[in-house]
């Protein structure tokens, strides 16, 4: 028997785990670690910030899904990677050893990026931890104003300040802080000055930033100071820092490299998805929807690997459609240079999204 562990349940690894439950890979015994006993959807949670959703729609549980894949589940939080030796190492020091490794942890934030968020800051990932943290500070509106400063204006910081301009309302005050660049970067003019309109009916103050430094009451960019009681930290995701001395190839930010066929440029028994990875041959950008179109050559490329068969490669696509929720159910579509904007679009992507909680939710 080979052991294959699917380290974290990441958009690919859901993948990985359907085509289990349909086919097992013979003589192969599978392991899924996972930091959490649910995958949260990110695509989602602007809407269940919103109030738009409840936790469990947005939610996968993985122990029936791990039990249809034949896969045994073990909750834990890998803080060691030994690619020569073949095996990880959990936060409780357990010793999980594999033949063919899986990798799709996704992206983590950099706490000590900014001085003081670590203390004072309310980060969108670990999304499980976000989501627990998120009604209290919530509840904080009900007694006084609040003022909420969304730090990062890439797609995740926008959706996440228009969701709490939904659900708060007035009650709050709302500024969203750029890294000094515009809002929406690597996003086309059109998309952009949608946004800034939402943005500006929800009247959320934009700001330039950088953001360079979280205190409490306030936040600092530079010289100015902005209250603040509520700092939401949507600066984009990092490399996981315990990949660092793995011996796996990575990159100079630290993400995984690999090749077409999703294994490791160093270690061929290793396969890595999701925002994890860097492709050198296409490079792509992170987002859920190319870690999504990667999960069924994924599952290909490990049961051909246990087998002893050709891999397949995976080509990213070129562009993908993009739906960038509003937080009051309209959302704003762009397909390249197009964008389109409305409760059509909105009513899409919830579509998609739930499409996407369903296909993993209901393994026969
Ligand atoms: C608020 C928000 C909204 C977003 N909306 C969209 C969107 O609409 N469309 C889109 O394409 N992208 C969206 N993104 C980006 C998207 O979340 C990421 O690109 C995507 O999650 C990457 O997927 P992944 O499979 O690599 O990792 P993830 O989805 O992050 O999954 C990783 C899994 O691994 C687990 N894990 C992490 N570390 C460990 C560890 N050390 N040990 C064990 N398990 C671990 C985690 O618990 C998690 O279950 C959004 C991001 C945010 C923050």
């Amino acid at each position: 028997m080979k052991r294959l562990l699917l380290l974290g349940a990441g958009h690919a690894q859901l993948s990985v785990l359907a085509a289990l439950a349909r086919q097992r890979v013979p003589g192969a015994e599978v392991v899924l670690v996972s930091a959490a006993e649910r995958q949260l959807y990110s695509g989602m949670v602007p809407g269940l910030v919103a109030g738009r959703f409840s936790e469990a729609e947005c939610s996968i549980a993985l122990a029936p899904l791990a039990a249809t894949a034949g896969a045994r589940l073990i909750r834990g939080q890998a803080v060691a990677l030994d690619a020569a030796e073949h095996f990880v190492t959990l936060a409780d020091g357990q010793r999980i050893d594999y033949d063919v490794l899986s990798l799709n942890t996704g992206p983590v934030q950099d706490r000590e990026r900014i001085p003081g968020a670590h203390a004072n800051a309310l980060f969108l990932r670990p999304i499980e931890a976000f989501v627990q943290l998120w009604p209290q500070a919530r509840a904080l509106a009900e007694e006084d104003l609040l003022d909420v400063v969304v730090i990062g204006s890439g797609a995740a910081g926008v959706e996440i300040a228009l969701a709490v301009g939904a659900r708060l309302g007035t009650r709050c005050t709302l500024t969203l802080v750029s890294s000094g660049g515009p809002v929406l970067p690597g996003y086309g003019q059109s998309v952009r000055r949608r946004a800034l309109a939402a943005l500006a009916r929800r009247s959320v103050q934009v700001l330039p930033g950088p953001c360079t430094a979280i205190e409490p009451g306030h936040v600092r960019l530079g010289t100015l100071r902005v209250a603040c009681d509520v700092p939401i930290m949507a600066i984009g995701g990092d490399a996981p820092a315990w990949l660092a001395g793995s011996g796996l190839a990575l990159d100079a930010a630290g993400f995984v490299r690999v090749g077409a066929t999703l294994q490791s440029a160093s270690h061929p028994g290793v396969f890595a998805a999701g925002d994890v990875i860097v492709r050198d041959d296409a490079p792509h950008p992170r987002s859920g929807v190319y870690a999504v179109r990667a999960g069924p050559v994924l599952a290909q490329n490990l049961r051909r690997f246990v087998a002893g068969g050709a891999l397949m490669p995976y080509a990213p696509q070129r562009r993908s459609l993009n739906l960038l929720a509003l937080g009051d159910g309209r959302a704003i579509a762009s397909w390249g240079g197009w964008s389109f904007q409305g409760r059509a679009m909105g009513w899409w992507k919830d579509r998609i999204d739930r499409a996407f909680i369903r296909r993993f939710s209901d393994q026969p």
